[in-house]
């Protein structure tokens, strides 16, 4: 496996690729591997000659007050996890040589934004369509592989790949998820003790909602709250969310009918965690 810190580097290792016939698969990632990273990159692995994986902790994305500094990192485990998988390039560039001048356009994203995430994260999207933009410009993929447990950030960065012709696949991977079904998270290691036996609780709660869905209810207020009253009496976090919202628009609905997708997002005392099912009614 390569290791390549620098986005010129990266970019001439893409155009090389690229002019020798190579198919490129990129998984774009902020690092502290785990199952759900890696599954990416096993799927990208599956379909094309060569997988690019970078790793960034991208400021952009970051809100005042959030982790930024603190988000875990740990680059040798990084290398040995990411080798392990079948990564043929670890793009790992440091802030300064991503943003190397000051810019002076700017993505804004202006659909699918102000729901879920996007309202308590304001900016976050924004930050993180322009880092993949760049991303996108250095890696020269020809698909790319993301988590659905991240399914608003699917859905904003479908809408960027359409509006502005990159060349690019997008490629959507299930969620992965611990066997007490609590989605794998790089936050997931500030959970304490008492938080870890609880947090499987969100996605046990998704099933609830999945499971009346299935037998036929369709009101949205009483599926939400049967969602939050359970949250509520099976952990200590406080909601940001419970929503049930059209898939990929993430448009309010009157009632639950097409495609529609269940998120959730609460804190515990420090991690902010989230998850979701979609599901076709
Ligand atoms: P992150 O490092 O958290 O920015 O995640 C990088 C990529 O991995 C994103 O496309 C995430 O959606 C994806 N990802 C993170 N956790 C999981 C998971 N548990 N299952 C599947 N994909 C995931």
């Amino acid at each position: 496996m390569k290791i390549i810190s620098h986005k010129r580097e990266m970019q001439q290792m893409a155009k090389r690729l690229l002019s020798n016939g190579k198919t490129i698969g990129f998984v774009p990632t902020m690092g502290y591997l785990h199952e759900g990273h890696l599954t990416l990159a096993r799927e990208a692995k599956r379909h094309n000659d060569i997988v690019v994986m970078s790793i960034f902790v991208n400021p952009l994305q970051f809100g005042p007050g959030e982790d930024y500094e603190a988000y875990p990192r740990d680059q040798k485990r990084d290398e040995k996890l990411a080798e392990a998988a079948g990564v043929d390039v670890l793009f790992i560039p440091g802030v300064s040589d991503m943003y190397d001048a000051e810019m002076s356009t700017k993505i804004t994203v202006v659909k699918r934004n102000n729901a879920l995430c996007g309202n308590d994260r304001p900016g976050h999207f924004d930050g993180v369509a322009t880092v993949l933009a760049k991303l996108f410009h250095i890696v020269m993929p020809d698909k790319a592989y993301f988590g659905l447990k991240d399914a608003q950030q699917f859905a904003i960065v479908s809408g960027m790949v359409a509006d502005y012709d990159f060349p690019v696949q997008l490629v959507p991977v299930e969620t992965v998820r611990e066997s007490c079904g609590l989605a794998i998270s790089s936050r997931n290691v500030y959970l304490s003790d008492r938080e870890n036996k609880q947090a499987p609780s969100i996605y046990k709660s998704l099933l609830l909602a999945k499971h009346k869905i299935e037998n036929g209810a369709t009101n949205i207020e009483e599926i939400k709250t049967m969602v939050t009253d359970y949250l509520k009496s099976h952990t200590d976090a406080l909601i940001d969310y419970v929503d049930i919202l059209s898939y990929p628009e993430l448009q309010p609905l009157e009632h639950i009918q097409g495609r529609v997708i269940i998120a959730i997002a609460v804190k515990f005392s420090k991690a902010r965690l989230i998850d979701n099912i979609i599901l076709d009614v």
